[in-house]
């Protein structure tokens, strides 16, 4: 049996879109209030203050209207000043990404990079601030996703803030799905959204912003203002209590209650451990098939996304084509660099789940030996069982 192209896949196991929570798409199907409306107003409020309990910034968390490279490139525009000195840590294909819209102000910026399977190591943060008393921005990817690794962003936060510079975090794909937030990584800046781990569709930004960002931003006179990159009229707006400079996506927000709703009964704790347990029997199941893992090292590999080296004579398409039409399960690709040398399995929000982990082995296990490069699926299987059993 083969599943056509247009066959809706049976599962999504995807590093983002992922697959959303069923409560959070009857959010979405909620009756649409116009924005002024009290009650939509309230919605907001609460939303914002929900958020606040779980982001964890110093002040109450800014939502932009568009999925997150929007808040990137928005923090970027809003923070970065002509006169900064931004030191840029790369570790992958986003914090790399990140240079263009860091040096778009005219801003100078210093790269410290490692190969995109290794991860940043704070120690050489800390001797290049030394080596660099002017740098006054650094930006960091806490899960650099087209690789599958997470960087030790709280021991970098705190040199960070040794040094006085201001730390800005892109955790798009980390927050909500392991304990990470802008408190305990002492992030000024702290990029997430809703669609990867919090199970939403892509359409919104969150920006946990801390008093010395706003500091920072307000001071910056190139920073947006009228404009959809603006963090400034978003804050400006609800000071004074006109609440939005324009129409927010209400579904989106209607989706991202019903997102917090879920994760706050379920426990961050909770939600964090079956993250980290689905990746770890992930990880069982590709090193007892005789795969390899793309991060240099286990402890580099992030718990939502597994990243999956291919083996030599692997066209990475052609397997992800074939994963797809033999059992109707969607992989990830790796993005730029990586692209062509590594497949991608999430475990994001509801996919991350143990049982998924089988589903993604078995099938990229099936995939690869129908090509011809045979590998052990049962040893994979029992392998990933005995993670999920001893759990
Ligand atoms: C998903 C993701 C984003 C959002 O960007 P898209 O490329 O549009 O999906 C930003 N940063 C990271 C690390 C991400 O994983």
């Amino acid at each position: 049996m083969r599943y056509k192209p247009s066959d809706h896949p049976v599962f999504t196991l995807t590093t983002g879109p992922v697959d959303a929570y069923p409560a959070v798409l009857r959010g979405l199907a909620s009756t649409v209030l116009y924005d002024y409306d009290p009650a939509f107003q309230a919605t907001y409020q609460r939303v914002a203050e929900k958020l606040a309990t779980i982001v964890k910034s110093e002040t109450m968390p800014v939502v932009l209207h568009g999925e997150p490279v929007l808040a990137l490139e928005a923090a970027a525009a809003s923070l970065i000043g002509r006169d900064d000195v931004v030191l840029n840590l790369v570790s992958g294909v986003y914090s790399k990404g990140f240079e263009g819209w860091a040096a778009r102000s005219g801003a100078k910026v210093i790269e410290l990079a490692v190969p995109y399977d290794k991860v940043i190591d704070p120690a050489d943060v800390a001797r290049a601030l030394a080596a660099h008393p002017e740098v006054t921005v650094v930006a960091a990817c806490h899960h650099d996703t087209p690789s599958g690794t997470i960087n030790p962003v709280a021991d970098i936060g705190r040199e960070v803030a040794r040094h006085g510079a201001v730390f800005l975090v892109d955790a798009v794909s980390s927050f909500g799905g392991m304990a990470v937030d802008a408190a305990s990584a002492h992030v000024d800046l702290f990029v997430t959204g809703p669609n990867k781990c919090l199970g939403c569709p892509p359409g919104l930004s969150i920006l946990g912003v801390s008093n010395k960002a706003w500091a920072k931003m307000k001071a910056n006179p190139n920073a947006p203002r009228a404009s959809i990159l603006s963090i400034l009229d978003w804050e400006e707006a609800w000071r004074h209590d006109k609440p939005f400079p324009f129409t927010p996506s209400v579904a989106e927000i209607n989706g991202l209650e019903a997102a917090i709703d879920l994760y706050l009964a379920e426990g961050p704790e909770r939600v964090w451990a079956r993250h980290d347990l689905t990746a770890r029997a992930c990880r069982a199941g590709i090193a007892a098939m005789g795969l390899a893992i793309w991060p240099a090292e286990e402890r580099f590999a992030s718990p939502t996304a597994t990243a999956v080296k291919i083996p030599a004579g692997i066209d990475e398409a052609a397997l992800r084509a074939e994963i797809r039409a033999r059992y109707g399960v969607v992989l990830s690709s790796g993005r730029g660099e990586t692209l062509g040398k590594l497949t991608r399995i999430g475990h994001m929000g509801p996919t991350a789940q143990p049982l998924y982990a089988i589903v993604a082995l078995t099938a990229l296990g099936g995939a690869l030996s129908a090509l011809g490069h045979k590998v052990d699926v049962g040893a994979g299987v029992a392998a990933a069982l005995a993670v999920i059993d001893a759990a």
